[in-house]
C-alpha cells in the first residue's frame, strides 16, 4: 500500500485515489523563455519515475504538466530579442521536448498551454468576482482578496501576520493588502492581450494552473506537485483560487521536490549558477543523470557536482557489470527482492532504499555466477532490469554502457593492445603484459580477465 508525504499536513498518509485504479497528477511546468536547468530536470525525472511506478503498480495515470507561455519574463525576453512572442515560446517548447527526450522522460498525458485556456481562466475569475473574493484594484487589475480565504497561509504553515512581516509592504499597486495577488492584469499598450469583462489584459500566473488543472483533470485531483520553491505563494494561491471558486477540495496530496544545489546554494536562473540540461547531457549518459536525480530522497536537496555524477556513474557500472555475459532467458525470478523494492517505493517513493535493494540483488546475482549457476543468475538479472525500468536505468546492453565514450579508432587500438597483452601472457612475459595493462589504464580503460576472455570497460 502506497503512502505519500503530504506537504499540506506534513504527514505521510495512505494513498487512496479518488477513482479506484486511476491517478490524476498535475505538475507545474516551465515558463518557456529559456533553457531548462538540471534543477527542473530533477523535478521532471522524479515525476516521470512516479508515473512509471504507478503504472507498473497497475494504475491508469493521467499526468498533466503545463506550459506557461505568457508572462512578464516572456514579454521582456521577446522584446530584448526583437522577436515575436510566439516564435520565442515555440522555440523553447521545442527545446523542452528535446530535453525531455534526452532525459528519457515519457511525454505527459497532456501539456496544456496557458494561452489555450484563457476562456476557462476568465470563467474562474468571474466566479471569484461573483463571490466577492476578487476585486478590481486601484490600478484596474483584478486581485484576489486573501482575507476572504479563511485558511490563507495554512498550506505554507504560516499565519497572515507572519506572511505580512515577510511581504514587501511598499509594493501595493492599488491592492487592499500586499499579499493580494493578481488574477487578471490589464495590458499596457503593445502588450499581448485578450478581451475580458475587466478590459483587455492577460492572466496572472497562479490562475493558469487552477484553470488548466480543472479543465484537464477535474476540480478535485489526486496529486499536485512541483519544486519546493512553488509551495508559497504559487501553490497556496492555487488552493485559495480553486477551493474558493469550486467549493471543493483541490488536491488530496501535495508533493514537493528538493532543490538541486551548487556549493550549498540553490541552482537558479536568478543566481546564474545553473547548468542547463542540454549541457549536462553532452557530458553524461542519460542513465547517469537519472541515477543521480533518484539516488537521494526526493524531498532532500542534492548537490550537483562532478563527484556526485561520477559516483552515480560508478553505481550504474556496478549494476551493469552484474548483467554482463548472462545467458539469454525469458525467465524472471520471483523472489522477495521485488517485494522489498515495492515496500521501499510504497514508503513515499524511497528511492535510496529501493536502489539499495537493487544492489542486494546484484550481490545475489554475483554469488550465483560464482556458484556456476548462470541460468539462475540470468533470471535474477531479468528481475533487476525490470525493477530498474521504473527508474529508467539499466535499459541498455551492458557493454554499450560500460564501453560508452570509447571511439571506434580507440577501440581498434585497445583491441590490438589486448591481443598483444594476451600473447605476452601466453609467453609468460609478465613484465610486458603489465606494461600493456598500464598503457590501457592510461587510456582510461580497465581490463578484467575471465575464463571466457578479457573484458574491456571504461574506467
Ligand atoms: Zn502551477
Amino acid at each position: 500500500m502506497l503512502s505519500i508525504y503530504n506537504t499540506a499536513t506534513k504527514k505521510k498518509t495512505l494513498f487512496n485515489p479518488i477513482t479506484p485504479g486511476k491517478v490524476t497528477l498535475y505538475v507545474c511546468g516551465v515558463t518557456v523563455y529559456g533553457h531548462c536547468h538540471i534543477g527542473h530536470g530533477r523535478v521532471y525525472i522524479f515525476f516521470d519515475m512516479v508515473r512509471r511506478y504507478l503504472e507498473s503498480s497497475g494504475y491508469a495515470v493521467y499526468y498533466v504538466r503545463n506550459i506557461t507561455d505568457i508572462d512578464d519574463k516572456i514579454i521582456n525576453r521577446a522584446a530584448q530579442n526583437k522577436e515575436p512572442i510566439a516564435a520565442l515560446t515555440q522555440r523553447f517548447i521545442d527545446a523542452l521536448h528535446e530535453d525531455d527526450h534526452s532525459l528519457g522522460i515519457l511525454p505527459p498525458t497532456a501539456e496544456p498551454k496557458a494561452t489555450e485556456f484563457i476562456p476557462q481562466m476568465i470563467v474562474l475569475i468571474q466566479r471569484l468576482m461573483d463571490k466577492g473574493i476578487a476585486y478590481i484594484a486601484g490600478n484596474g487589475d483584478v486581485c484576489y482578496d486573501v482575507h476572504q480565504f479563511a485558511d490563507y497561509g495554512k498550506f505554507a504553515h504560516q499565519t497572515l501576520e507572519k506572511l505580512h512581516r515577510g511581504a514587501r509592504i511598499d509594493i501595493l499597486e492599488g491592492k487592499k493588502d500586499p499579499l493580494d495577488f493578481v488574477l487578471w492584469k490589464l495590458a499596457k499598450p503593445d502588450e499581448p492581450n485578450w478581451d475580458s469583462p475587466w478590459g483587455k489584459g492577460r492572466p496572472g500566473w497562479h490562475i493558469e494552473c487552477s484553470a488548466m488543472s480543472a479543465a484537464c483533470l477535474g476540480k478535485h485531483i489526486d496529486i499536485h506537485g512541483g519544486g519546493s520553491d512553488l509551495i508559497f505563494p504559487h501553490h497556496q494561491n492555487e488552493i485559495a483560487q480553486s477551493e474558493a471558486a469550486n467549493d471543493c477540495r483541490f488536491a488530496n496530496n501535495w508533493m514537493h521536490i528538493g532543490y538541486v544545489q551548487v556549493n550549498a546554494e540553490k541552482m537558479s536562473k536568478s543566481l546564474n549558477n545553473f547548468s542547463t540540461i542540454r549541457d549536462v547531457v553532452l557530458e553524461y549518459d542519460v542513465e547517469i543523470i537519472r541515477y543521480f536525480a533518484l539516488a537521494s530522497h526526493y524531498r532532500s536537496p542534492i548537490n550537483y557536482s562532478r563527484e556526485n555524477l561520477e559516483s552515480a556513474q560508478a553505481g550504474l557500472a556496478r549494476l551493469y557489470l552484474s548483467l554482463r555475459d548472462l545467458p539469454p532467458t525469458d525467465h524472471i525470478s520471483d523472489t522477495d527482492f521485488e517485494k522489498r523494492f515495492h515496500d521501499a517505493m510504497d514508503d513515499d517513493f524511497n528511492t535510496p532504499i529501493a536502489l539499495s535493494v537493487l544492489f542486494d540483488l546484484v550481490r545475489e546475482i554475483n554469488t550465483l555466477r560464482d556458484a556456476d549457476k548462470p541460468q539462475e543468475a540470468a533470471a535474477l538479472g531479468n528481475l533487476l532490469k525490470k525493477l530498474s525500468s521504473v527508474f529508467g536505468i539499466l535499459q541498455k546492453e551492458p557493454t554499450d554502457f560500460l564501453q560508452e565514450g570509447i571511439t571506434e579508432p580507440d577501440m581498434q587500438k585497445i583491441e590490438a593492445l589486448v591481443a598483444a597483452r594476451n600473447e605476452a601472457r601466453s609467453n609468460k612475459d609478465w613484465k610486458k603484459a603489465d606494461q600493456i595493462r598500464q598503457t590501457l589504464m592510461d587510456l582510461g580503460v580497465v581490463l578484467e580477465d575471465h575464463i571466457a576472455g578479457t573484458h574491456i570497460r571504461k574506467a
